[in-house]
């Protein structure tokens, strides 16, 4: 129940104000009030069941476990046309994790050796896989943690007999915002949610690589996570500002700080508005010189996201996101027909398909990391010339779907010239068998690599030769460059994209791209950073590609910027290895 708080009474300062700091993974502003959503495994009750019983328990778990997995299919199978794209997805792979015969076996053990009762057990047994899982090193597999936290959270709703984890939000019969305050939120959860007005999200779990977070980014809704204790602060019906950009939240603000960011919103809002008039403006710096904006896309279906943002191209589609999270690898017509989508959506604009990046923090299904450290082993290209035929497979659907258009191979993790030329092989390989049977193709595909391991960037100049473009891939550009894995929180703090040595190298490759006359462009995170945006036009960058949400932002900043005068201040402070303060590059 919402408490009968009003709007009134924080305007006169009668609730105690307080501000909380969590992640802020969308940006945007909120101004509602909280709906605290209970956590079922917070409150699970433990008995021991009596020797006679134990066989009515096993069988209460398994009905639990049958009807939550029902309920998931259920949901992928009617999800609304206008759901985020993920949902689908992590719908199914929380049905498959429930599924798991070792995760039933372990429970049942737990009420036949222990007397636990179902709840006990599945709580126990839960426990002990998401702690497995929260100790690995893989940053992916890490994040797997909340999954399994968030199925059992669903069987024991069922146990309960209460699904009943949202309040009725009928009736709650309010017109303000509502913002969720929870310990975590599943993927069935948001899809519950997404029929609510809410304003925001706010959890006390997950990162940056959340679901909560990836599916309110594909929402569009602002969200903060890892909040550690918000659930435990706010109550029913408080007050809430979130600015999810900075990752604050304030607790029933005095009336000056709402006043103050009521301001911030209106005028963020303006902004967005004002944005979309430049979606079809071209991306030219004030000193004329011609920026290209293109897309970086995880599913085949994000390609229209990127065409109404305005985007010249798919800069980047992550090829890897369609070989996660399921038991069976994609057939060549399957990644034919996804590839062959985009192609089609993008009308004649270059689609840039990066061959399978898998390893580090991204795993097959069933392919466990034995790697001692996975973000230097068997990863990306080296994985798949490790695997010709899966390799094969996926060369000779990008070569058909390049009969639909304009295909940019692009390969990750280059760091030796014979890997190209081992590229090039498996690719005249799967031409020639497309030839022999006939099937359409085109051999015309551009053939480009990531710029993102330290050894190609320094020694760049044969690489910048014989591709035919080059694509600097930041996030990991940066990982390798200071160390740093990019996934540990614990080191977050010293991943810095200005550092000299990092912006060096990024120079040196546009200026080995430009004396070539091979385009280069930036696909890693801070292509869409519109703080950088600037550092990154005064070292050259002619080429950005960007989460489709980041295109309009970017280009305005592009729009207001005098290319060549950054070039002078940059190039001036690089030679001097100084640290750059990016206060100085702006207008
Ligand atoms: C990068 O490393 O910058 C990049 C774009 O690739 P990913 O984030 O998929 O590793
Ligand atoms: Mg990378």
């Amino acid at each position: 129940m919402i408490a009968a708080q009003t709007a009134e009474s924080v305007r006169r300062g009668l609730a105690s104000s307080l501000c909380l700091y969590g992640q802020g993974v969308v940006r945007g502003y909120a101004i509602g009030r909280a709906v605290v959503m209970s956590a079922a495994a917070l409150e699970v009750v433990h008995y021991r069941v009596a020797d006679e019983d134990i066989p009515t328990e096993k069988q209460r778990l398994c009905q639990a476990l049958d009807a939550a997995v029902a309920d998931l299919h259920l949901m992928v199978d009617t999800l609304p046309d206008d759901a985020p794209r993920e949902l689908g997805v992590l719908l199914s792979v929380h049905a498959m994790l429930l599924q798991d015969p070792m995760l039933v076996q372990s429970v049942c053990q737990l009420i036949d050796e222990r007397q636990y009762n179902a709840e006990w057990a599945l709580t126990t047994q839960g426990q002990m896989l998401a702690e497995q899982f929260a100790l690995m090193e893989d940053a992916y597999l890490r994040e797997r943690s909340a999954d399994v936290r968030q199925v059992i959270e669903r069987v024991l709703r069922v146990l309960s007999g209460s699904a009943q984890w949202l309040p009725d939000l009928d009736a709650l019969d309010t017109e303000d915002s509502l913002i969720v305050v929870a310990r975590d939120i599943s993927p069935a959860d948001m899809m519950r949610l997404r029929g609510g007005k809410f304003g925001a999200f706010l959890t006390d779990l997950g990162g940056a690589t959340s679901h909560t977070a990836i599916v309110a980014r594909s929402m569009n809704v602002p969200a903060v996570v890892g909040m550690g204790l918000v659930r435990a602060l706010v109550r029913d019906g408080d007050w809430l500002i979130v600015d999810g950009l900075n990752g604050v939240v304030i607790v029933n603000p005095s009336p000056t700080i709402l006043q103050e960011y009521e301001n911030r919103q209106a005028a963020f809002l303006r902004e967005r508005d004002e944005l979309k008039t430049l979606r079809f403006a071209p991306a030219v710096t004030l000193d004329g010189i011609r920026i290209c904006m293109q897309a970086n896309i995880e599913l085949p279906e994000e390609a229209a996201d990127a065409l109404a943002a305005g985007a010249e191209g798919i800069g980047l589609f992550r090829s890897e996101f369609l070989f996660m999270g399921r038991a069976i690898l994609p057939s060549e017509d399957e990644q034919y027909q996804a590839y062959a989508s985009v192609v089609r959506t993008m009308a004649g604009r270059p689609v840039t398909i990066r061959t399978l990046d898998i390893g580090a923090d991204k795993t097959l299904d069933g392919e466990a990391t034995v790697a001692t450290n996975p973000a230097l082993g068997l990863r990306a290209i080296r994985y798949c010339l490790a695997k010709p035929e899966l390799f094969n497979t996926q060369l000779r659907a990008l070569l058909r779907a390049a009969a639909h258009g304009p295909v940019r191979i692009l390969i990750p993790m280059v760091s030796h010239m014979h890997e190209i030329v081992a590229v090039r092989r498996a690719l005249a390989r799967a031409a020639d068998e497309l030839a022999a049977a006939g099937v359409a193709h085109d051999t015309q595909v551009q053939l480009g690599a990531m710029v993102e391991i330290p050894a190609m960037a320094i020694a760049i100049e044969p690489f910048a030769e014989t591709l035919d473009f080059l694509s600097i891939g930041t996030n990991d550009l940066i990982q390798y460059v200071l160390a740093i894995d990019r996934g540990d929180r614990d080191v977050a703090s010293l991943y810095d994209p200005m550092h000299p040595a990092v912006l060096r190298l990024i120079a040196h490759t546009i200026n080995a791209g430009e004396r070539v006359g091979k385009p280069v462009s930036v696909c890693g995170e801070m292509a869409g950073d519109v703080r950088v945006t600037r550092m990154l036009l005064g070292l050259g960058l002619t080429g950005f590609s960007m989460h489709p949400q980041q295109l309009l932002d970017v280009k305005k900043e592009i729009r207001q910027a005098h290319s060549n005068a950054l070039r002078v201040k940059v190039a001036s402070a690089l030679n001097r290895a100084e640290r750059i303060d990016l206060s100085a590059l702006s207008a």
